[in-house]
């Protein structure tokens, strides 16, 4: 388990390296950190957030349903980052979390906004995009996610989308990973009212930050 030492020393290292990116952007480019807790404990959570970090994220809805309860308490915002499963939509619904990272497909909206009327509630979300084009990646085509997002934001009011979200190509050549996040930036860009483009992980949010993310999820880097 993480040391309360560890994890300021992590957070500070994380906090130093964004803020010396941002700063190549403009002074006036701020970018939020998510901490992806799907492989720490509620114990680990409980540490970073005493070292001053407020925003989580989960992949899984069972796992943001436990440690969401388990650190009622606690004044967390928390985010979902994985693939949902139609059958656990009322589910994450039911957890009124922060923000929805990965809204990967108009068949999904639909029936989000369906179960979100139905339940006379909203939900802030960011269409995830599959730029770098790879199978293994939920996300739709980026040829079609300017369409997509503009459909949903007519089509789906109970949807609150507020931009996009990618996983960074999986390639140890920087270029290829570049390519992938301005994709996914110049789409952001296209994206009428936008306001969050969410890319960038432990291995790859500086140049994600570079190149135009203003919310990184990183989980290894602080969590370990
Ligand atoms: C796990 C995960 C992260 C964080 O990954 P690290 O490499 O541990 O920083 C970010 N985004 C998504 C969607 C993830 O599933």
């Amino acid at each position: 388990m993480i040391t309360h030492e560890k994890a300021i020393e992590n957070l500070d290292k994380v906090i130093t390296q964004v803020e010396f990116s941002r700063l190549q952007v403009s002074d006036h480019c701020i970018v939020q950190l998510v901490a992806v807790s799907k492989y720490s404990t509620v114990e680990e959570i409980k540490i970073l957030y005493k070292a001053g970090q407020r925003a989580f994220g989960e992949n899984k809805v069972q796992d943001l349903k436990d440690k969401s309860i388990a650190l009622d308490d606690t004044p967390l915002s928390w985010h979902f980052i994985g693939s949902l499963q139609k059958n656990k939509i009322n589910n994450l619904i039911d957890l009124n979390p922060t923000l929805m990272h990965s809204l990967d497909s108009l068949d999904l909206a639909q029936e989000l906004d369906k179960k979100l009327k139905a339940k006379g509630k909203t939900m802030n979300c960011l269409l995830q995009v599959n730029s770098a084009n790879e199978d293994s990646k939920s996300g739709v085509n980026p040829n079609d996610a300017v369409a997509i997002y503009k459909e949903i934001s007519e089509k789906y009011s109970n949807i609150h989308l507020k931009g996009v979200m990618s996983i960074g190509a999986h390639s140890e050549d920087k270029t290829i990973i570049k390519q992938s996040f301005e994709t996914t930036k110049s789409i952001f860009d296209k994206c009428e009212g936008a306001t969050i483009c969410s890319m960038g992980m432990s291995s790859d949010y500086s140049l994600a930050i570079l190149c135009g993310s203003n919310m990184i999820r990183v989980g290894s880097a602080l969590f370990k």
